[in-house]
């Protein structure tokens, strides 16, 4: 009878509240709480997160206080899965945080620089004719190499491309960013954590174009905003090789046949790590479940701090 033994408080009068130790470790100073689960209430009494939970007030003599996910807690295993479910549900329905405007149409990069005086027409046309023949290799990489323009021209043409501003790499220490995503997504989106200002601002660069699935899916996750931009090739390319050699956090990638599949795997691991927190994203067909193992000091966890799962769906 588990359930008895857990209740000496109950003879002082007062409930026993199941999620009360790990909602006090938070600490207010630490900044996890704002960053993790904005807005969230503090809670006297731990109730169950799931609206689909009938397990009444039996849930609050249950010897648990993890796992939390979404800045709730469940109050068992079943419960976690209904959530999980949930939740799963909301980003593949393109309900969540998938949802990002289509692409709009931007205007060639060769146009942008005609426009603005960097080349001229023939210029232009020997690069375009110099990558058809080959077939391959973007415009600017051509008029580089045909010494039309200099790199941080096409950096820059780039950045008027895509309405953003070009980044510098100035104290970059992929070490400490390692922990702002997954390997996978800097590896597979070509994406480069630059740094964090004021605690509250996480710069992302990108070589070519940026990535606003991936931008928004960090945002949702770290709590931070997220501003993005270019990044001049040569240095980017340096940076990125540096943070790929980083110690990033343990993650573990799962294929699933379903939803449901990969449901009961994201349950299964939240049950057994337990984390203090726990939240779900989804970056284009990457399910992105972080779980924090400890409260976050700072605005980027430790790397031993946090532990990901990456799922994919069949053919989502
Ligand atoms: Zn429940």
């Amino acid at each position: 009878m588990p359930i008895l033994k857990r209740s000496p408080r109950t003879r002082e009068g007062r409930l026993p509240v199941a999620s009360l130790a790990s909602e006090e470790s938070l600490g207010e100073s630490s900044g996890w709480r704002s960053a993790v689960s904005p807005g969230r209430p503090s809670r006297l009494f731990a109730t169950c997160a799931h609206p689909g939970c009938n397990s009444g007030w039996l849930q609050l003599w249950r010897s648990r206080s993890t796992p939390m996910f979404e800045g709730g807690w469940s109050c068992s295993a079943e419960c976690t899965r209904a959530r999980v479910e949930a939740a799963l549900h909301r980003e593949v329905s393109g309900r969540g945080t998938g949802r990002i405007a289509a692409h709009r149409h931007r205007i060639p990069i060769g146009l942008i620089l005609l426009e603005q005086g960097w080349i001229t027409q023939s210029q232009l046309r020997r690069a375009l004719e110099a990558q058809k023949a080959a077939g391959k290799g973007r415009l600017g990489e051509w008029l580089v190499r045909q010494h039309a323009v200099s790199e941080p021209v096409v950096t820059r043409a780039l950045a008027l491309q895509w309405s953003c501003p070009v980044l510098p790499l100035e104290q970059h220490a992929p070490e400490w960013l390692a922990t702002a995503m997954p390997r996978l997504f800097v590896e597979a989106f070509g994406a480069l954590p630059l740094r964090v200002a004021a605690g509250r601002l996480l710069y992302l660069g990108f070589e070519q174009g940026l990535d606003p699935a991936l931008a928004f899916g960090v945002e949702q996750m770290t709590g931070l905003r997220v501003e993005s931009g270019i990044v001049q090739q040569a240095h980017f390319r340096e940076a990125h090789v540096r943070m790929l050699e980083s110690g990033f956090p343990p993650a573990e990638l799962i294929e699933a046949v379903s939803e449901a599949a990969l449901a009961q795997a994201f349950s299964r691991a939240l049950e057994k790590n337990k984390p203090a927190e726990s939240r779900l994203v989804r970056v284009h067909g990457c399910l992105w479940l972080r779980m924090w193992l400890r409260p976050q000091i700072g605005p980027l966890p430790e790397v031993n701090g946090v532990r990901d799962l990456i799922g994919s769906i069949g053919s989502f």
